[in-house]
Order: C-alpha cells, then structure tokens, then sequence
C-alpha cells in the first residue's frame, strides 16, 4: 500500500488573483519542491496523482447552482471580483473544480485502500466557500464536497474533519451545522482579531447536529505548546465520537510571521500536528487520513512546515514533541477552552 498519495497538478497554478495578492501560485512550487525532497529522503513510498474534474452532480450536493453558475460567468467574461478578497481570472471557474475534484480523489484513494493517507495540494483553498457563497479566497469547498461524497456515495456514517488553518473554516462549519454524521473540530484565531468573524466556542451545531461542531478559538500571539494541545483536546472529543475517517483541512498560515496570520506557531509544532493526528488515525480509523491544502502565505517556510508536517503524517515522531506537550498551557488558552467546554459539556465528556 502506498504510504502517501499526493494530488497534484501543474494547473493549479492557472488560477491568480492579483499579482501580489498572498494566495499565490508560487506557494504550491514551495510545497511540493519540499513533497519531491521527501520522496529521496524517507523510505517511505510517496506517489503523485493527476487530479480529475468534479462533477457539476458532485459540487450541486454541496453548493446552490447560483454559486456555480456566478462563478463559471465570471470566469467566463474574462474575471473580476465575487467579494472584496476574492477574485477570479479566466481559469478560476475550471481550477476551483479541479481542487475539489483532487479533494474527492483524495478521499477516493484513502477509501479504496490504494493508500493509507493522502494530501490534495491544491488552490484555489476551499474552506470559506459557504455553500451559497465564495470569499475568503474561496470558490468551492473541497473539503465539504470530499466529506459529503463520503458520507452519500460510499456509506460512511461517522465522517471527521479536523482544521487546522489559522481561520474558521465558516463554510465547512456551515454546510455540515445540522448533521451528526460529518463532525467538524477547528482550532483557529479568535474571530474577534481575524477573518472571517465567526468561529466562537458557542457556534455548536443545530437541531441532530447540536454537539457535533467543535470551536477552539486562540488569542493573537498563542504558541506551539497551546496550540498543540487545544489539537489534542479536539481529538479526544473525536475519540468519543469514533469517526470512520478524517479529513484535515491543512493551513499553514499559523505559523509566526505569517502574512495574514496572528498566531505564533513554531514549523515543529506542525511535525507535532501530523503526528497526533496519525496516531489518532491509526487508533481509532485505521490509519485513514484524506488531507487538503487550505491557506499558508509564508513563502520563505512553506517548503520546510509542509515536510514536517507530512513527516508527522507519515508516523515519523518527533523528538522534542513530549517536551513541547509537558508545557503548562497559559492562562489565556486555558480560558478559551473553558468556553468551548461549557458550550458541550451536555454533549461530551471532558
Ligand atoms: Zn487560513
């Protein structure tokens, strides 16, 4: 079996917002020139796949045909905005799709059995993609359309997905809000201080879905052993859940000095974050872990965090890891998780 399969196109690229906008396509060159050096420098078998289109059935079961259709007209017309962060050239209308239809490849292989992980490396990112709207950097959620795909084509009935991006992922929390069988966890910058203002601890879920969407927000400036063990809190939660397979939405712009970013993190704490969420996998999914790129800006480190992070997926443990989690968690942190705790303490044990 195949340790890590790797989507990937070239045609990823296609797709730019303004010349200096932070989402650019040098950021995937960074990413996989790290993917290529792992592959000479691990004994472990890491492959590349060719990503396949979505169908216009498979993006309709996640997203309103209005989205689609405002999305394909723009690109069409030759580009222009769909929200004051978010634009599109020529090719976004086709690119969007081709990062969701890696996304559900992704999940696809993992399914199958062909490989125990995977990780789409894609842009245009999907995560804000609200199921009737774009921003964010976001046109389609391809996270949301892989987890749907799961749960409708395959039969999954306890499906996770884990975020780790510095932002809510609003348009995955939103799609899956009244659903038990798609759980969403994300740890992420307090929407008081960034983008997209939503995200707080109370924001549990409705109806069969109250208890089933997890918030843990963190103060500007919070650091790798915090940030790593509001992770851990997460996935224990998850362990009471026993999901059947996890997805994680990627995003490496937590890391300090991150362009769009507020947080502090070191690149080891994203060795840390690929590990426990292999262990996690490993105990309780039988090693299944579908991953996606979503945001990360810092061209100078995008190389570095991404081998470390895939290092951590991969099983690799590393070695100051105990010593990063035997930090007592500050104050600050520690209330956030107060909240979130409050939030569910009807639905979970803590
Ligand atoms: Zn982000």
């Amino acid at each position: 079996m195949i340790d890590l399969a790797v989507i990937y196109s070239e045609l990823f690229k296609k797709h730019k917002m303004d010349r200096v906008h932070p989402e650019s396509p040098a950021r995937l060159d960074e990413i996989i020139k790290g993917v290529k050096e792992l592959q000479y420098e691990i004994k472990k078998d890491i492959e590349f796949y060719k990503p396949q289109y979505i169908s216009e059935k498979e993006l309709v079961s996640v997203h309103v045909v209005d989205l689609i259709r405002k999305v394909q007209a723009i690109s069409e017309a030759g580009g222009g905005m769909i929200t004051i962060d978010t634009t599109l050239n020529p090719h976004t209308y086709d690119i969007a799709r081709l990062a969701a239809g890696a996304t559900k490849q992704a999940a696809e292989i993992v399914d199958k059995g062909e490989a125990k992980r995977s990780f789409a490396i894609v842009r245009p990112p999907g995560h804000h993609a609200e199921s009737n709207s774009a921003g964010g950097f976001c046109y389609f959620n391809n996270i949301a359309i892989a987890a749907d795909w799961l749960v409708n084509d395959k039969g999954y009935k306890r499906v996770a997905i884990i975020d780790i991006d510095h932002h809510f992922g609003n348009g995955t929390s939103h799609i899956f809000y009244h659903r038990k069988d798609v759980f969403y966890f994300s740890i992420h910058a307090h929407p008081m201080y960034s983008y997209p203002g939503s995200g707080y601890p109370t924001e549990i879920g409705v109806s069969e879905g109250k208890g089933y969407n997890v918030n843990v927000a963190l103060l500007p400036g919070v650091t790798s052993s915090d940030w790593l063990k509001s992770l851990e809190f997460g996935l224990n939660i998850l362990k009471q859940y026993k999901p059947e397979i996890i997805l994680v939405s990627v995003g490496f712009d937590s890391l300090g000095g991150d362009p769009v970013g507020i947080m502090n993190i070191a690149p080891n704490a994203f060795w840390g974050a690929g590990h426990l969420l292999n262990q996690f996998a490993e105990e309780y999914c039988n090693g299944k872990i579908i991953c996606t790129l979503e945001g990360g800006y810092k061209l100078d480190q995008l190389k570095d965090v991404s081998k470390k992070f895939i290092l951590g997926l991969m099983g690799e443990k590393l070695i100051v890891l105990n010593k990063i989690m035997s930090r007592e968690m500050t104050e600050q942190t520690r209330s956030m998780i107060v909240q979130t705790k409050k939030a569910l303490k009807e639905y979970w044990n803590f």
